[in-house]
């Protein structure tokens, strides 16, 4: 049977992921509680309707029970998104993201049983900021508090150099997961592969040794 997704509130990161979703071909039931939004997503999602999600009611009479994974987006309402996910939880939905506002919102979803809680603003915030700080470091990724993963441009020290005479594994501890050469991508780098000026590393590695590979060889 067809996943199905709901998206609840309908603005800038609730209605990104409710138009990638629906792009991508899923079944989307998107709620917004204002009828302008609900009306813009009309076209994009499977069904759009109005209804204020903590209204318990509404949300069974919608179906939102049968919905395998629910995504709450409400932006600054920390007191909906929270009533919101108590809801769905004991309605037993399978799977429940939750936007957080801050840390004491997300202190809360994690005591009601939100599986996945993310942070937008949050890390984008750190993703430009490492991409300000270098402007070598085109992207960065956080997989934990103390590591990442993050796509740099070789620089001249590199040039020419094989990924076993620069020895990064060794020296820094952090491993090249695959290197692009313009449109190409190699995923799986031999030792005998060669960087070029304007190649694009993605590195994996615990932050403090990316940061001194960093401020040694980029
Ligand atoms: P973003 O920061 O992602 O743009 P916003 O705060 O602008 O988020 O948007 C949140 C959306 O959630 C708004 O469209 C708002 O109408 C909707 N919303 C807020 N509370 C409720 C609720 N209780 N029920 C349904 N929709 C809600």
């Amino acid at each position: 049977m067809k996943k199905l997704f709901g998206v609840i509130g309908l603005g800038r990161f609730g209605g990104s992921i409710c138009k990638e979703l629906s792009k991508e071909g899923k079944e989307v039931l998107a709620l917004d509680a204002d009828e302008d939004k609900v009306n813009e997503y009309k076209e994009i999602a499977t069904h759009a309707v109005i209804a204020d999600s903590t209204d318990e009611l509404a949300l069974k009479e919608l179906g939102f029970r049968n919905i395998d994974h629910v995504i709450v987006a409400i932006g600054d309402n920390v007191h909906a998104s929270i009533l919101t996910t108590l809801i769905l939880k004991e309605f037993g939905v399978k799977r429940i993201t939750v936007k957080a506002q801050n840390d004491y919102h997300e202190k809360v979803l994690q005591k009601i049983g939100a599986d996945e809680i993310v942070h937008p603003e949050r890390d984008m915030g750190k993703r430009i900021a490492h991409s300000i700080i270098s402007s070598n470091v085109l992207d960065y990724l956080e997989l934990s508090d103390e590591y990442s993963v993050v796509e740099i441009k070789a620089g001249e020290k590199m040039q020419n150099k094989t990924l076993m005479e620069l020895d990064i594994r060794a020296k820094f501890g952090c491993n090249v997961v695959a290197i692009k050469h313009g449109k190409d991508i190699n995923v799986s780098p031999m030792a005998n592969e060669q960087i070029h000026f304007d190649d694009i590393l993605i590195i994996i590695g615990a932050d403090k040794d990316i940061s001194r590979f960093e401020k040694e060889l980029v």
